[in-house]
């Protein structure tokens, strides 16, 4: 695998390859890789020629900065990974290759900007956004994998290219999960065994909801579920939402999908996980 540190190597190393004729697949992390990364470049490697992966820990998209401070950077374990998983190229910058001094970016991505997610954490998916936009544009790939663990970003992603005619597919892959059910993440590190045991109940509900789910019971079912996680002791509640697969929005009789979609903190690790129901 190579392993680039400066944008100019990196572009001048993918033209060669662009020109060939290969194609391109960007897998974007911030690392501390687990088999949810890993899915996403085997996906990548079904369906373009030569895969790049991207670990950056992008300070624009965290409003905690002890999140920011205290996010796992294993890096010499995941070059391990992506190399035992046959990827290509590896993209690993410094902050200050990608960000000039008080660089300014706003998008007008809607109303996507401030529900779920956003609510939560204000100023998150202009981050994403900012660094995304850079990465395509460095790496101009033909297909970028995205996780639906992550189903906002997806959704925010796709209309920034979308809005701004980037030449670019969009693939979303599905959520890779521990034996028990637990959302693969990278903050998973920092739970205790107790508190791995705790967030189980979030990936509980969402199952509960996918099997029990009915177009004509989604307030009840909200509200039941909602009261499972926020009554787990040790769980510290932010929302629970059966949303429309496409705007966000709150699900109506309607929406062509539906997905269920949640994020709580457990001890003081902020968790998110989401399960299609319709
Ligand atoms: P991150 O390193 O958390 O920014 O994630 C990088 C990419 O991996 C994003 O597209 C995530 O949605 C995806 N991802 C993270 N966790 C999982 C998972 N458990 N299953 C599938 N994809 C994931």
């Amino acid at each position: 695998m190579k392993v680039f540190k400066l944008k100019t190597d990196l572009q001048q190393y993918l033209n060669d390859l662009r020109a060939e004729g290969k194609t391109i697949g960007l897998t974007a992390t911030m690392g501390a890789l687990h088999q949810g990364h890993l899915s996403l470049v085997a996906r990548a490697k079904e369906q373009t020629d030569v895969v790049v992966a991207t670990i950056f820990v992008n300070p624009t998209q965290f409003n905690d900065p002890k999140d920011l401070e205290k996010y796992p950077r294993p890096i010499a374990h995941d070059i391990r990974l992506l190399e035992q998983a046959g990827c290509d190229v590896l993209f690993n910058p410094e902050v200050t290759e990608m960000y000039a001094a008080n660089e300014q970016w706003h998008l007008d991505i809607g109303a996507l900007e401030h529900l779920l997610e956003g609510k939560f954490r204000p100023g998150h998916y202009q981050g994403v956004t900012q660094i995304v936009f850079k990465l395509f544009d460095v790496v101009k790939p033909d297909l970028a994998f995205f996780g639906q663990k992550d189903y906002q970003q997806v959704m925010v992603i796709s209309r920034m290219v979308e809005l701004l005619s980037l030449p670019v597919k969009l693939v979303m892959c599905p959520i890779e999960r521990e034996a028990d059910g637990l959302a693969m993440s990278s903050r998973n590190v920092h739970l205790s065994a107790q508190e791995h045991q705790t967030a189980l109940v979030l990936s509980k509900t969402l199952f509960w909801l996918r099997d029990h789910f009915s177009v004509d019971e989604m307030a009840d079912l909200q509200q039941q579920g909602t009261d499972q996680i926020s009554h787990a002791p040790g769980v510290d509640f932010e929302y629970l939402e059966l949303a429309d697969g496409e705007t966000l929005l709150p699900a109506t009789p309607q929406s062509k999908s539906i997905v269920a979609l949640v994020a709580a903190k457990v001890g003081a690790t902020r968790l998110i996980d989401n399960v299609i129901v319709k």
